[in-house]
């Protein structure tokens, strides 16, 4: 069986990953030209030719497509094969609107799960391995992503799929799984119900593949406690492929990018601009291998920035910080500019676990913003500290990072719904998107 460390790639000197970028580039932009009439339109209508790409020096010529053009070109317009050609879709989540349908080769699924394989090597799996896959399985690409992974390095592959709590926990102990994979927030939820039925000694787990959403370093301490594990970052969207364009080394200090796959780029959200290393801004990614569904600098919508600086593992690609939250995930209340992630640090700084909601509403013309959030048990166990006084407290950093008032409700401890994929933080009753 093939090795999925691949070192030859992973560690490759940085200009030669470059050099074998620039050639794949040149081939992809002509091919995506000649396959896929919107990119013809959109590259004839910015005035470039697929000659006046010559590497990745000239990668910021070519126009951006966004999710809108997919939503537009839903469902075959950015094909660039002969459906017959394709053996699948996904689709993705529907976190910010309609979902998009994303086409893969039988080509394209064996580079995704290669990607997906080289995540599960970076955690420590072998073919020793039971990889307990609880992502969800279907349209979704984290089950199917990691399983296909999970294979190619040759692990027992548990496909779980999502939810029944129960079953995960007696599969896990009586099958000896050794990798989780599944969302952050489904992690916690696990850790929490491992650590009510005092079970932490009976799991013989080793290592965590989170993503699928954005989570703290608060959360990865937490989750690599209850479960006695250590916790690696995953990243990925369908558009692109799936998990697996990027993920943690044994460093757990970024993402490494798959550059032999996917070219990034930062951009200024505002102007589009590039932005140097070490910026934050927009993830911009060019898919240089794809067949079926090849997106040439797409925009993700995810804010994070970019290092070259060297990993200790070896690996030389890229690294990707972990995204801070999506640029289109600001909501607008009472005028003021809020991101969901802003109120997760002022909760998470006060002691907080990532156990809240956010509910927004508006009645005539006023806005109205609340927050629930749950107390750890240990908060509710002390009783010296009234819960009207913990609000306050909330309430004042809130209105001091975000500038307004905001209704805060501390609750009981598991009171707010767990999800079992991707954790729902926003409740925007006002329907304005
Ligand atoms: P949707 O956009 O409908 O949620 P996907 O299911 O394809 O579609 O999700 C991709 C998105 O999930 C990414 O663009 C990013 O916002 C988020 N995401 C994926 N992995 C991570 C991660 N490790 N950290 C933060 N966000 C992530
Ligand atoms: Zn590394």
């Amino acid at each position: 069986m093939k090795n999925y460390y691949q070192p030859e790639i992973e560690t490759m000197p940085q200009d030669q990953i470059l050099a074998l970028q620039d050639e794949r580039l040149v081939k992809q932009v002509r091919y995506v030209y000649d396959h896929v009439r919107f990119y013809r339109d959109r590259m004839d209508e910015a005035g470039v030719a697929p000659e006046d790409i010559r590497g990745t020096q000239d990668l910021h010529k070519l126009p951006f497509i966004t999710k809108d053009d997919l939503r537009d070109q839903y469902p075959y317009g950015l094909l660039a094969v002969p459906l017959e050609e394709c053996v699948r879709i996904q689709s993705t989540s529907g976190t910010t609107g309609r979902r998009v349908v994303a086409f893969y080769t039988r080509e394209d699924l064996d580079i995704w799960e290669e990607c997906c394989a080289r995540a599960i090597v970076a955690a420590g799996g072998t073919k020793e391995d039971v990889c307990h896959v609880c992502y969800g399985y279907g349209l979704f690409t984290g089950g199917p992503g990691l399983n296909g992974g999970s294979h190619k390095v040759g692990c027992l592959t548990l496909p779980m799929s999502s939810g029944n709590t129960e079953r995960q926990l007696q599969f896990m102990t009586d099958l000896g799984s050794t990798i989780l994979c599944c969302t952050p927030s489904y992690a916690a939820n696990l850790g929490e119900a491992v650590a009510e039925r005092g079970m932490k000694d009976q799991l013989k787990l080793k290592a965590g593949i989170f993503g699928a959403e954005p989570w703290t370093e608060q959360m990865r301490q937490s989750i690599e406690e209850t479960l006695g594990i250590k916790a690696y970052d995953i990243y990925g969207l369908t558009e692109i492929s799936g998990p697996g364009v990027s993920f943690e080394c044994e460093e757990q200090a970024g993402m490494h990018i798959q550059e032999d796959h996917f070219i990034p780029e930062i951009i200024d959200p505002k102007t589009g601009e590039v932005l140097p290393e070490g910026q934050v801004g927009e993830l911009v990614f060019t898919c240089i291998t794809k067949k079926a569904f090849p997106l040439l600098r797409y925009r993700t919508r995810d804010l994070c920035l970019l290092t070259r600086k060297k990993c200790s593992c070896g690996r030389t690609h890229v690294r990707m910080l972990k995204p801070k939250g999506r640029s289109d995930d600001m909501m607008i209340v009472k005028g003021v500019n809020v991101w969901p992630s802003q109120i997760e640090a002022v909760l998470l700084n006060q002691g907080y676990q990532a156990n809240y909601q956010i509910i927004v509403d508006r009645i005539g013309n006023r806005d109205s913003i609340e927050v629930q959030v749950e107390m750890t048990p240990e908060m509710a166990q002390d009783e010296t500290i009234p819960v009207a006084k913990r609000e306050k407290k909330i309430v004042s950093g809130l209105k001091s990072m975000l500038g307004i008032t905001v209704d805060v409700s501390v609750v009981e401890p598991k009171s707010i719904p767990r999800s079992e994929g991707k954790a729902v933080r926003v409740i925007d009753k006002r329907h304005l998107y």
